[in-house]
């Protein structure tokens, strides 16, 4: 093994953390540790950082085969876009209130008021009365306050009936995490709305009154601040696709500090005492040279997915300290597909952000789970004469389909395309990118998952774990768990030095 620094011993005052995981909450974290004054090297596996944010451009078209697009409603990220100076490298997509629900067969705009929900015929009159009387039809069947492992399904028909869940929230966490209404666990899914019902009740009016004393304090309101407010709602990419950010996050980096083609295979705390000072040992293969290569740190922040860490080594004061307390993770497989089609050959085109299939409508012969109308939200994306779609297949629904030839895909992509738009004849481009771990799933054990994360952040002093698998899967809350984890190891190599230990269990 050769140590990739000879700083062992000297008397440097810097502080010096290894992040594994250059995906977005890595960078984000590395950024902030930098900004910090620390000295920071980012071990990535693969041989491009980025991680689930990965950006294509090719032949006048632009491309994202993984996240879409994010949002901003977490301050971590405002702060970071804000740091970073990429304002003007923003894109809002047009129209993006426009979002379509398949029902029997055809796409139906999303209603996104009160008033629009009452108007609209997207539910039934029975299901419109639920929603308006759930302050005093919802049934609390919570057997305990220990009631941990409700179903978003479970929850969300108590709170509003079948239809609700079978063309609201099924059509809703398919497209947002590859999952199901009955796998998934409502307080991992949707925390906020999980602890509306433990204060209010009713998730309406618990809603409306949190709302209200949100914005009572906001009573001094500019302008300028209410238009930030909207921005924090509404989804962007940037001017490139989404892999901007992460590209930008690795231009901060020199170019030793982030280091590719390098997957951590082992981690060593060696010392306890009451010096925090290099305690880490890190150690990489390197593709270049086939070698374990280590390198000396204060702190780790871990980033890669659960199912890395387990086949990682890692040892405590000489000891394997065993990972088989981290339960299996359920990951949900999910393939990308690309096309684009001629304008003319489009005889139904929808403006607006996308649409989402119900499982319901496998009825109907639809088989994917949506697809995001990109080129009309960003038309830089395609020649003024194609659209350009982005089309999800797979996740819990369709394990198997997510496996499909590309020329499987392509049929079935086209088939519903053809369904919901009348695109006729084929596609004139088609791309298929497979991730077979697109999401982790926040299943009904979730619980177990957290109690793991936590277990080795307590018994590994100066070890810290950020990213998709706690607090959230979007874009968003992946860097404030990044930007999280930074701050824990900020106030960890920051306190007096017999404060560390407090850290261990
Ligand atoms: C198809 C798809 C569409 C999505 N759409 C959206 C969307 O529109 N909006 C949204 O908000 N979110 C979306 N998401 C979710 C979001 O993109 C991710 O949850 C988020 O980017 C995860 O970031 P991360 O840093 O936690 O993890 P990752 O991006 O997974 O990064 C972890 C990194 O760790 C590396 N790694 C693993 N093992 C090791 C090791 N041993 N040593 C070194 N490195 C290692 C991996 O190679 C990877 O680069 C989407 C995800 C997918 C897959």
């Amino acid at each position: 093994m050769t140590s990739l620094t000879t700083k062992e011993g000297e008397q440097s005052s810097v502080k010096r953390v290894a992040v594994v995981g250059a995906g977005v909450s890595g960078l984000a974290a590395a950024y902030k540790l930098k900004s910090h004054g620390f000295d920071v090297t980012v071990f990535e596996a693969e041989g491009r950082a980025g991680g689930k944010l990965r950006s294509v451009s090719h032949d006048g078209l632009i491309w994202d085969e993984g996240a879409n697009t994010m949002t901003e409603s977490e301050k971590e990220v405002q702060t970071l876009l804000d740091d970073l100076g990429i304002r003007e490298k923003q894109q809002f997509p047009i129209s993006q209130n426009k979002r379509y629900i398949v029902r029997n067969g055809s796409p139906v705009l999303i209603p996104t008021n009160p008033i629009a929900l009452i108007k609209s015929n997207f539910l039934s009159a029975q299901s419109k009365f639920q929603i308006i009387l759930e302050p005093y039809l919802w049934k609390d069947k919570r057997v305990s306050d220990d009631h941990t492992e409700e179903s978003v399904g479970g929850f969300f028909q108590r709170h509003f009936g079948e239809e609700v869940v079978d063309y609201l929230i099924d059509p809703f966490v398919a497209g947002t995490s590859a999952g199901d209404p009955e796998s998934l666990s409502m307080r991992h899914s949707f925390p906020d709305i999980w602890n509306i019902e433990k204060r209010f009740g009713s998730v309406i009016s618990g809603a409306i009154k949190s709302k209200l004393s949100a914005s009572k304090g906001k009573s001094g309101e500019t302008k300028g601040s209410v238009e930030k407010g909207k921005r924090q709602h509404g989804s962007f990419s940037f001017h490139g696709g989404m892999q901007t950010l992460t590209d930008i996050l690795c231009n901060q980096l020199e170019k030793d500090e982030l280091k590719l083609n390098s997957k951590v295979l082992s981690l060593s705390y060696r010392q306890g005492g009451n010096s925090a000072l290099e305690n880490w040992s890190v150690s990489r293969v390197a593709d270049d040279d086939k070698h374990s290569q280590s390198l000396s740190v204060d702190a780790v922040i871990m980033t890669a997915p659960l199912c890395n860490v387990k086949e990682m080594k890692i040892t405590k004061r000489g000891t394997r300290f065993p990972l088989d307390f981290i339960p299996e993770v359920l990951y949900m497989p999910l393939s990308v597909i690309i096309t684009t089609f001629k304008k003319e050959n489009v005889k139904r085109p929808l403006e607006g952000f996308g649409v989402l299939v119900p499982s319901k409508e496998q009825k109907n012969g639809l088989k994917t789970l949506g697809t995001l109308f990109s080129s009309m939200m960003f038309p830089d994306r395609a020649p003024s004469d194609l659209y350009l779609y982005t089309t999800f297949v797979g996740g819990s629904r369709n394990k198997e389909l997510a496996k499909a030839s590309t020329d499987e895909l392509k049929q079935i992509v086209t088939s519903d395309i053809r369904h919901l738009l009348g695109a006729e004849g084929e596609p004139t481009f088609v791309n298929h990118f497979y991730w077979s771990k697109a999401f982790p799933l926040y299943g009904r054990d979730y619980d177990s998952v957290i109690e793991a994360i936590e277990n080795m952040e307590k018994n590994l002093p100066g070890f810290f774990y950020a990213g998709n698998h706690r607090g959230g899967l979007s874009v968003g809350k992946s860097i404030a768990s990044g930007c999280k984890a930074a701050e824990l190891v900020i106030s960890y190599l920051e306190s007096p030095s017999d404060q560390n230990t407090h850290h261990e269990g």
